[in-house]
């Protein structure tokens, strides 16, 4: 099904009016200065230029190269694909503003899930967009409009003190102006034609965005992980994401398998970048979803996850060994034991709702 993002703005209710609360504190100047880019990437600033108006702002969550978001221009009007966090929402209206654009040309800012790292932000850059829907799955869509349970888990997660830190208040998004996605529905504005794809595995509100205009494929946490501080050549540290708590290794099979059906042209990663599509990529992460299950089997039992944590920490080093990475125990552990360990509460989590 393909229908106009946005056929009558006229009609749009007027955009809700929010206080003088301040909902960004951190600057991305105290993050600047360090390369995140890929080899070969015109990188300027926190912006990194591909063909056919893509462009991948580096939303500056937790340090440069870690999270993404991507703005598509086509013919003076603009979408954007994942938000950041509350704190990205500034960066994301500089982008525009360094392509010429303003707020208005906006036409639709779709999330991949509602994680906040992705989607954050989601209702406040909103806020700033007066002519934008905001496209969400299904599922995800009422965690958007009234964004407390997503909070209170994150402050759960991370206490209220680093909550606010690295992710800023969650804003509800405009109900009027935010709709639910089918799979395979398709958007177009300006002749350009966009189409979503449910793709559950990582999380039962995940969504995958094909863009026809470049063959790309916005992937959001379905296809990995590769942070481009791993890159050698054209080797990649490649891994999945399993993280809590809708984690699913079967569903992630299939949605891998429906995902390299497409043969796109490049992957557009949240975490982080574009990858070239090559068939051993999603080898790979077929590969490690099924050690990583095992590991899991194996770790079963164990009240502390530390174990299964480890587990996942080698599997990784291992990778990096045999592809030659050259990195450093120090920058290995400062990026990844994150990971690991949210992977491995993802897993524990998977086991626990199958028992
Ligand atoms: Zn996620």
């Amino acid at each position: 099904m393909q229908v106009p993002l946005f056929s009558s703005p006229g009609s749009l209710s007027p955009v809700a009016r929010f206080g003088k609360r301040l909902l960004y504190s951190r600057p991305w100047g105290r993050l600047s200065g360090r390369i995140c880019q890929r080899a070969g990437e015109e990188m300027s600033g926190f912006l990194a230029d591909f063909p056919q108006g893509i462009t991948c702002i580096d939303t500056g969550y937790l340090r440069p190269g870690f999270a993404a978001s991507y703005l598509l221009v086509e013919a003076g009007e603009a979408v954007f694909i994942d938000t950041g966090p509350s704190h990205a929402v500034p960066l994301l209206l500089t982008a525009l503003a360094r392509k010429g654009l303003a707020p208005e040309a906006v036409r639709a800012v779709i999330v991949t899930h509602v994680h906040l790292d992705h989607a954050g932000g989601a209702g406040a850059l909103l806020h700033h967009l007066p002519n934008a829907r905001l496209l969400v799955h299904p599922r995800g869509l009422s965690h958007l409009l009234d964004p407390t349970r997503l909070q209170a888990g994150a402050e759960a997660v991370y206490g209220v003190a680093r909550f606010q830190e690295i992710l800023g208040g969650i804003h509800p998004a405009d109900p009027d102006r935010t709709q639910a996605t089918a799979d395979q529905e398709s958007f177009s504005w300006q002749g350009r034609c966009l189409t979503i794809l449910h793709t559950p595995g990582h999380a039962l509100h995940h969504q995958c965005i094909w863009d026809g205009a470049s063959g790309g494929l916005f992937s959001g946490d379905a296809f990995g992980i590769a942070y481009p501080v791993f890159d050698r050549g054209a080797e990649r540290l490649l891994f999945p994401a399993t993280t809590p708590v809708q984690f699913d290794p079967e569903a992630s099979h299939r949605t891998l398998d429906r995902l390299a059906a497409l043969a796109p042209s490049g992957i557009f990663l949240t975490h982080f970048g574009r990858i070239p599509f090559e068939t051993r990529w999603t080898g790979q992460l077929h590969t490690l979803l099924d050690q990583w299950v095992d590991l899991a089997h194996r770790h079963r039992g164990e009240t502390d996850p530390a174990g299964l944590t480890e587990a996942l920490q080698h599997s990784l080093w291992a990778q990096s060994v045999r592809k030659s990475l050259t990195v450093t125990e120090a920058v290995g552990r400062e990026w990844l034991d994150m990971d690991c360990a949210l992977n491995a509460q993802g897993l524990r989590a998977w086991l626990r709702r199958r028992s």
